[in-house]
């Protein structure tokens, strides 16, 4: 059968600026549909209602338009589909691969507490796993949490990082659905990615644990529907400064509007610097739009932290 058509997405929590790293992880989504003719989507992951502001939408979306990036759809608010969230979890629950833990905050912070002290790994030890609700307080609050199998484990072979496996007893059988029935960013993301017909995750390798988290859930709503394959993932390592620590303020890691605004630098360059932030083109110095989808792919991705050194952006 063919492969289906390729669909990207960029997800940016709008807490704050669209910094350099989220606009790097922003092209390549694009460029990558662009380059096999798929679709490339936005969503605006706004569940973190205190966190997220409208200021910081409007300027996502105003630096991702100033750098020529266009999506194929209206952007997709998460925050509009808790909903169908729980409707998920609900799912999970009834065919048994997610379960109610009514463990109160009191009994999973001495938990903690008993852990910390024992120098064990700090997890919910899954108290609530194998009981039935019948042995709760009439009426009592509950989590949904997901049933990760414990035997075995799973590998993702991701198109940057190569073949990474994780033992599935180091999965914590995390939260799905809060006890005021709110959806977790785990399993809005899985959802969304899929009622968005995505096929590949484009995205920081800081979500590379998130990954084996999130797989199952697809796993077991395909186990239980069917429709539900996994996606190609490809986790890119994160921007460092020209020092090699990690980008912060210090390095001007501040939102791209401040380079457009302050720097003077124009859209185009940011486009070729960024482009050159982890993926290798030979020794060409500029490259144009039409060249860029030509040429990406994600086996010019580079392995190891891109530096960013803004001395260089601004001699563009
Ligand atoms: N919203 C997440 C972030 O801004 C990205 C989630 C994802 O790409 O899966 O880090």
């Amino acid at each position: 059968s063919k492969a289906p058509p390729v669909v990207t997405r960029f997800a940016p929590s709008p807490t704050g600026y669209l910094h350099i790293g989220g606009a790097r992880t922003a092209l390549f989504n694009w460029l990558y549909a662009r380059h096999h003719g798929g679709r490339v989507l936005l969503r605006i992951e706004d569940t973190d209602r205190k966190r997220s502001t409208q200021d910081a939408i409007d300027k996502i979306i105003d630096g991702l338009d100033w750098l020529g990036l266009e999506f194929d759809e209206p952007p997709l608010f998460q925050s509009d589909r808790a909903e169908r969230h729980a409707e998920v979890a609900r799912k999970l629950l009834d065919a048994g691969h997610a379960y109610k833990c009514y463990a109160t905050p009191e009994e999973l912070e001495a938990m903690r507490a008993e852990q910390r002290a024992n120098k064990q790994p700090m997890r919910y030890d899954r108290r609530w796993r194998d009981r039935h609700e019948s042995e709760a307080p009439e009426g009592a609050p509950y989590v949904i949490r997901l049933k990760v199998p414990t035997e075995g484990e799973t590998t993702i072979a991701d198109e940057v990082q190569g073949k990474v496996t994780v033992r599935n007893a180091e999965i914590d059988d995390y939260v799905l659905l809060r006890a005021d029935g709110t959806p977790t960013y785990m399993l809005a993301v899985v959802v969304d990615d899929h009622d968005m017909g995505v096929t590949h995750i484009i995205r920081g390798d800081d979500h590379l644990n998130n990954a084996f988290r999130q797989l199952p859930i697809i796993r077991a709503m395909d186990a239980i529907e069917g429709g539900w394959p996994d996606p190609v993932y490809a986790h890119v390592p994160l921007i460092h400064g020209p020092d090699g620590a990690k980008m912060s303020k210090r390095h001007g890691a501040v939102g791209v509007e401040a380079y457009r605004d302050d720097e003077g630098v124009l859209p185009e360059a940011l486009f070729n610097y960024l482009l050159r932030l982890g993926w290798g083109h030979g020794d060409r110095e500029e490259i144009t739009k039409s060249e860029a989808i030509e040429l990406f792919d994600l086996d010019g991705v580079g392995k190891g932290p891109a530096r960013f050194d803004i001395k260089k952006l601004q001699n563009l």
